[in-house]
């Protein structure tokens, strides 16, 4: 279960509190907007997490930038290996983004928007485009090959859960989301690995190096109380050494993104596992 997946939110608390989370005050609004030089500099902040909108009300919406329709060039999808002329689309300031925004590249070219976004493709077709690979490395809670159709969803949920979290007339006893962890465990789980030093505490190979290293370990509990987040219950795991804690973790590491995950890991630090000598190799 991904630690940032509150897709089952707002179902648990349909059922169990009888309330209607859509009709809770949400931030979510549909905004999508061509931006020239001076508007993408006034109403936009560009963060490591995401770009935030600033509407006439001063309200920000987060959101995504891609390059309008006429303004794209057709390049290899390096995916697909196929051509294309439907950009790319990022959440992020990556690379790409600051790049053009250093080489004043940008007038009118970006959209902002919090809704999914359907493109011309030069056969005619319509597509939704995917997400950026320099975004999808600097925020690796996303996947890869994601489309604006799902982060929309994804944004959705957060301006829900936000709106749910904020509105104090909410029963007090929301603790523990559907998924068995409590709410505040993706913030817990980042701070017990930063503090572990990004290093697994089994195999003891150190992923310090770069920021998407800390990707691959996880916090595992080890009574397998998913609620006790106290430190004597928690481990910091490689991903190797986590997928083999036992037989239900070798089952849940044995298909989906888990599985994936797993094998990315194991082709990208290979090396580094066997200078550490990893048993699970
Ligand atoms: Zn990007
Ligand atoms: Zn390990
Ligand atoms: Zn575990």
């Amino acid at each position: 279960m991904s630690l940032y997946d509150f897709r089952d939110l707002k179902a648990f608390v349909k059922r169990r509190f009888d309330i209607d989370p859509d009709s809770v005050a949400s931030t979510f609004q549909r905004i999508t907007a061509r931006l020239n030089r001076e508007e993408l500099g006034r109403r936009v902040r560009r963060m490591a997490d995401g770009f935030y909108y600033k509407d006439d009300d001063g309200v920000e919406h987060k959101g995504f930038l891609y390059i309008g329709k006429g303004y794209s060039r057709p390049y290899r999808d390096s995916d697909t290996g196929e051509d294309t002329i439907v950009p790319r689309f990022h959440t992020c300031n990556c690379d790409t983004i600051a790049g053009q925004i250093l080489k004043n590249n940008y007038d009118g070219h970006y959209v902002f928007s919090d809704v999914a976004v359907e493109m011309d493709e030069y056969d005619g077709t319509k597509k939704d485009p995917k997400l950026c690979s320099k975004c999808q490395n600097m925020m690796p809670h996303l996947r890869k090959r994601l489309t604006t159709e799902q982060y929309e969803q994804l944004l959705r949920e957060e301006a829900t859960k936000a709106g749910l979290f904020r509105t104090a007339d909410l029963p007090k006893h929301i603790d523990v989301l559907e998924s068995g962890y409590t709410p505040d465990w993706a913030e817990k789980s980042r701070d017990y690995r930063q503090r572990r030093k990004f290093t697994c505490e089994d195999c003891g190979i150190q992923l310090n190096e770069r920021f998407v290293d800390g990707f691959y370990l996880e916090t595992h509990h080890i009574s397998g109380v998913k609620t006790d987040n106290r430190d004597l219950n928690l481990r910091c795991l490689c991903v190797l050494c986590h997928a083999n804690v036992n037989d239900e973790h070798r089952r849940n590491y044995a298909h989906g993104p888990n599985q994936r995950k797993l094998s990315d890991f194991i082709q990208l630090y290979r090396g580094k596992l066997e200078t550490v000598g990893n048993r699970h190799l």
